[in-house]
């Protein structure tokens, strides 16, 4: 019998690498799944080749060869989730940290360190992500644009060019190829949390920077918090030795729930993806909705405008949870202006496109229709029906929202 050669090809489809990547070596260790290294240390009798590999550790931030001599510099488990991710974002390299906003963190860390403070972005992004530029907590300084303004933004001193697409929560979608074009050689940083690569690799857009808040799709279970950076292997030397430095890093057991993440993840996001548009088709004739904002790249984010009270909405879910994040087998659903973004200041939230009425869902993996039901009964919540048609949504209202009339 023979086998043909080509039964290993060059380029693998996404969903194959998805459950093969970071798992090579699997059949040579004689296992099936993943070993799971909780080590903090690891033991040498060589104190002389330990100096060594600190030493080069510390020159080029390459991870080690061998064991890692202590685990903030690296971890055999996380590793695997990083080749995975790589893999699928179709960079060389990929580093992993403790949560997206550490992952972000450690990008800016690693501009500053240059001089290159200067940062320029364009809103919305995730609530957080705002607020970590805005507050110059880490000594940045931002300037706000749209797309369209990014090459006249730019300064000498300027380290990072930042973009969400699907944005968060208005799921503004941006043009890659064209932000990138505008760049120059300014590092463009693409938060693709909501894409995930199933829908969109924006390395392949020339995209410097690819992050993930590893918390939503890639984990999605809701149960591991974590954050990673995609990425040329130049850079990523530069985040190991930041993350080394910081202490940012990903716990083994988060970095083990990740790469069993990405085995289903092309799967996930598809099925979840199509709910999301058959949820969003029927919310664009609801006539109690005024607004659906659905990408056209898909996925399985949906955000929606009532003309009633939107906490009324939240309220009135029963098989749909009323929580923060996002990317979980169940559905869940926010009010970005009360949570995901109210540490933004609220007239940018609102000049960013995040209306008081706005609603973020994140479709999972029930019954179209069960979801159906449930959002259409709080959606028949009292005010939110009595509000429609004749009052219209009071965009920019100052005061916010009225609160619920009580003992209804
Ligand atoms: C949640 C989120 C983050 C922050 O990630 P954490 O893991 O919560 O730190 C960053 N970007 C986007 C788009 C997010 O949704």
């Amino acid at each position: 019998m023979e086998i043909a050669a080509s039964a290993t090809p060059a380029t693998r489809a996404l969903a194959t690498d998805a459950v093969h990547a970071g798992r090579e070596d699997l059949v040579e260790l004689g296992v099936h799944a993943p070993p799971l290294d909780l080590s903090t240390t690891y033991p040498s009798h060589d104190a002389a080749g330990e100096a060594a590999r600190i030493d080069a550790f510390a020159t080029t931030g390459a991870r080690p060869d061998g064991p890692p001599v202590y685990a903030r510099l690296d971890n055999p488990t996380t590793a695997r989730f990083e080749t995975a991710l790589a893999k699928l974002e179709g960079t060389e390299s990929a580093v992993a940290f403790a949560s997206g906003m550490a992952a972000l963190t450690a990008v800016l860390l690693v501009r500053a360190s240059m001089g290159l403070r200067h940062v320029v972005a364009v809103r919305p992004l995730y609530g957080c992500s705002d607020h970590l530029l805005n507050a110059g907590l880490l000594g940045t300084e931002v300037t706000w644009t749209d797309p369209a303004g990014i090459g006249e933004a730019l300064r000498p001193d300027t380290g990072l060019v930042m973009v969400e697409t699907p944005a968060n929560p208005t799921l503004a979608e941006v043009d890659l190829r064209a932000v990138r074009q505008a760049c120059g050689s300014v590092p463009l940083l693409v938060d693709n949390t909501f894409a995930t690569p199933v829908l969109q690799r924006p390395a392949e857009e020339g995209a410097r920077l690819v992050l993930h808040s590893a918390t939503k799709y890639l984990g999605g279970h809701g149960d591991v918090m974590g954050g990673v950076v995609a990425c040329d292997e130049e850079f990523a030397r530069k985040l190991r030795q930041v993350r080394f430095a910081t202490g940012g890093v990903l716990h083994p057991m988060a970095g083990y729930l990740l790469l069993r993440g990405l085995s289903t993840l092309p799967v996930r996001v598809r099925a979840a993806s199509t709910t999301a548009a058959d949820l969003a088709r029927r919310l664009t004739t609801d006539p109690r909705v005024a607004r659906v904002h659905y990408p056209s790249i898909g996925g399985a984010m949906i955000s929606f405008e009532v003309y009633g009270n939107p906490h009324d909405v939240i309220a009135g879910v029963r098989l749909i949870t009323p929580a923060v994040s996002l990317g979980s087998v169940d559905t869940l659903i926010q009010h970005p202006a009360s949570i995901s973004h109210r540490i933004v200041d609220a007239d940018d939230r609102r000049s960013a496109g995040v209306s008081d009425r706005l609603l973020r869902m994140s479709v999972g993996l029930e019954d179209v229709e069960d979801l159906w039901r449930d959002l259409t009964e709080a959606l028949s919540a009292r005010s939110v029906r009595s509000a429609l048609p004749a009052q219209p949504a009071r965009e920019g209202d100052r005061e916010g929202l009225q609160p619920r009339p009580v003992g209804r």
